[in-house]
């Protein structure tokens, strides 16, 4: 078991830390090799990713990742920025499917915003193309037209393998859970993602278990507010992934709960939490870890295909919870406040 742990920026090493101290705690001996990625790839090689962090990962059998990004980086080319490390990792390891759960835990259920009885209970898996749509479509960029005027350009684009591809990953995931699948799609409108429709409709005939559905983009952000319930597995291109599973999350009251992992078609796969590198409340040890913890978990479950050790890390996420250990973002009054590096502790005291 070799695990690239790329810890990047903002609280990205703290995060991570508390999952690598997990990791270790179980005690299997994986190999682990950490490198800088990110705002910290920059800082070290000059390229948010150097070539001995993506060769580290290429070689890897699953790469830990914390965060990217810091605004201090936003006024160098776009090419430099962390963000851009991030997306190319993704693209180089051709990683494609993302699977975003959105998860509430029912000691949790007062953190939501939204009423108990809308989000109790809520269990969802947004499963998102991660490699292709209008964040790689070409062309694109900033260009002066012919009157004179600059004009922003982007392409989305899918091409029906991409699509396949992604559908397959969905309908599995399906398969194994509630075997209702929702695709969404804005195929009014977008022939990309009237494309997207046929496809999905095509590939259902080989899963003929499933109860395949399609909901518009805007309709299926406002009934994710309204009745989030009514959905199981989702599955929708890169660009409404991104909005939709933000939303998503936000269901479950903090984005430091949420974890995911990003798969390539032999499961190898990156996992890292929802959330961004939050430099707000970075170094000061206050973040929630459980995110990253559990992405941990989702590397046991779908690279190294090891349910026991996935069941035994959330297990011990669930019982620190029950126990009423909170970070600062999902405190309430009542709780016991802890810090990040004391959340793992107990999370690492509840394996057992
Ligand atoms: P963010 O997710 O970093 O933060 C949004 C809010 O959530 C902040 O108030 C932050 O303090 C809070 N938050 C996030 N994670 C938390 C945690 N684990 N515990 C407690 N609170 C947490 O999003 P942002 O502020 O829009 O972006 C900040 C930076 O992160 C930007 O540079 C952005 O590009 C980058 N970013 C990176 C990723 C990634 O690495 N996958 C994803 C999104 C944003």
């Amino acid at each position: 078991m070799k695990i690239a742990i790329l810890p990047g920026d903002g609280i990205g090493p703290e995060i991570t830390k508390q999952a690598v101290n997990v990791l270790k705690a179980l005690n299997l001996g994986a190999e682990l090799v950490e490198a800088p990625i990110g705002g910290a790839g920059y800082e070290k090689h000059g390229d948010p990713l150097p070539d001995s962090t993506l060769n580290l990962a290429v070689k890897s059998d699953a790469v830990l990742l914390g965060a990217v990004g810091d605004w201090k980086y936003d006024t160098l080319p776009r090419e430099k920025r962390p963000e851009r490390g991030l997306l190319r990792i993704r693209k180089e390891l051709n990683l494609f499917a993302n699977l975003r759960p959105a998860i509430l835990y029912p000691e949790l259920v007062g953190a939501s915003t939204l009423k108990a009885d809308i989000v109790s209970n809520l269990d969802i898996m947004i499963v998102r193309e991660l490699t292709g749509d209008i964040y790689f479509g070409q062309p694109r960029g900033i260009q002066t037209n012919e009157s004179g005027e600059r004009e922003g350009i982007n392409t989305m684009r899918y091409s029906e393998s991409e699509i396949r591809q992604i559908a397959h990953v969905a309908f599995q995931i399906a398969m194994k859970r509630s075997k209702r699948l929702c695709s969404v799609d804005k195929a009014n409108v977008l022939e990309t993602t009237e494309l997207w429709r046929q496809i999905m409709i095509e590939i259902s005939k080989e899963y003929p278990k499933i109860e395949l559905t399609h909901m518009y983009v805007d309709n299926a952000a406002m009934q994710l507010i309204k009745n989030p319930k009514q959905f199981d597995v989702m599955v929708t291109g890169n660009i409404f992934g991104d909005i939709l599973s933000d939303e998503a999350s936000m269901l479950t009251g903090s984005i430091g709960m949420l974890p995911s992992a990003s798969l390539d078609s032999n499961n190898k796969g990156m996992y890292e939490p929802s959330h961004g590198s939050a430099p707000d409340i970075a170094g000061k040890d206050i973040a929630n870890p459980l995110a990253t913890i559990l992405s941990l978990a989702m590397m046991f479950r779908y690279t190294f295909n090891d349910e026991k050790h996935a069941n035994k890390i959330e297990s011990a996420v669930k019982k620190t919870l029950s126990l009423g250990y909170r970070t600062a973002d999902i405190f309430s009054p009542g709780d016991k406040q802890v810090t990040c590096s004391e959340m793992g502790e107990a999370v690492i005291a509840s394996l057992n």
